[in-house]
């Protein structure tokens, strides 16, 4: 079973990763917590040039996600669910649709292709959305890793668009996505997202 998170900045998609993980290593499931980017060593690598790397345009931005993604998913996340894995990421391909095509103004359609073309076409079963206002994710984020320049973005048109672009292609496919609205607990997200994974491994 693969798992992604989705959501804008401090919406607590890495909480939630670890607590879907924890219950499904308490259930004796294997789990493989990954995410992106960065997932591997050469994304580590790829998310220091990308996100503090100074300024690359937004075409080579997404080319570098994009090959952060081929290389995660043909090295760690294929080979895992492969081994039968339940395998959950932080942040996957609709990260980038909404960041780079909608965000950076590169095209939905584009992107989403550039990106399917990467991953050989791999889809999650479930995509959890953790949907927030952008303000006050960034607000969560104070005092933690956020820098002043995002703080003080985080009401931009960019952030805005982002997270309507998340928001329209969940709704456009309730198959694959929840949305959950994340200024709730974390413990009552949490038992949301069990609900629909337990029904996904038929538990
Ligand atoms: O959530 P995480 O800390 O991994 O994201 C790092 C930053 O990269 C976030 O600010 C997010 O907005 C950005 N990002 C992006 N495009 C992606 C993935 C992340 O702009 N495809």
């Amino acid at each position: 079973l693969f798992v992604s998170f989705e959501g804008g900045d401090g919406s607590g998609k890495s909480t939630q990763s670890r607590l879907l993980g924890d219950w499904l290593t308490g259930l004796g499931r294997e789990v493989v917590l990954t995410r992106e980017p960065g997932g591997t060593e050469l994304g580590r690598v790829l998310r220091r040039e990308i996100l503090h790397g100074g300024h690359v345009d937004p075409r080579t931005e997404a080319l570098l996600y994009a090959a952060d993604r081929a290389h995660h998913v043909a090295s760690l996340v294929r080979p895992a669910l492969a081994g039968g894995a339940v395998v959950v990421t932080d942040r996957y391909l609709d990260s980038s649709v909404a960041y780079q095509g909608s965000g950076r103004d590169l095209g939905a359609d584009e992107v989403e292709g550039l990106s399917l073309w990467a991953t050989g076409g791999l889809l999650p079963a479930l995509t959890v959305l953790l949907d927030l206002d952008p303000v006050a994710g960034m607000a969560r984020l104070a005092g933690r890793d956020a820098a002043p320049d995002r703080l003080e973005s985080a009401g931009d048109a960019f952030h805005r668009r982002t997270r309507a672009a998340f928001l329209d292609r969940a709704a456009a496919d309730p198959d694959r996505w929840l949305v959950l609205d994340a200024a709730r607990p974390v413990e009552e997200v949490a038992a949301a997202v069990r609900v629909r994974v337990a029904a996904l491994l038929g538990l």
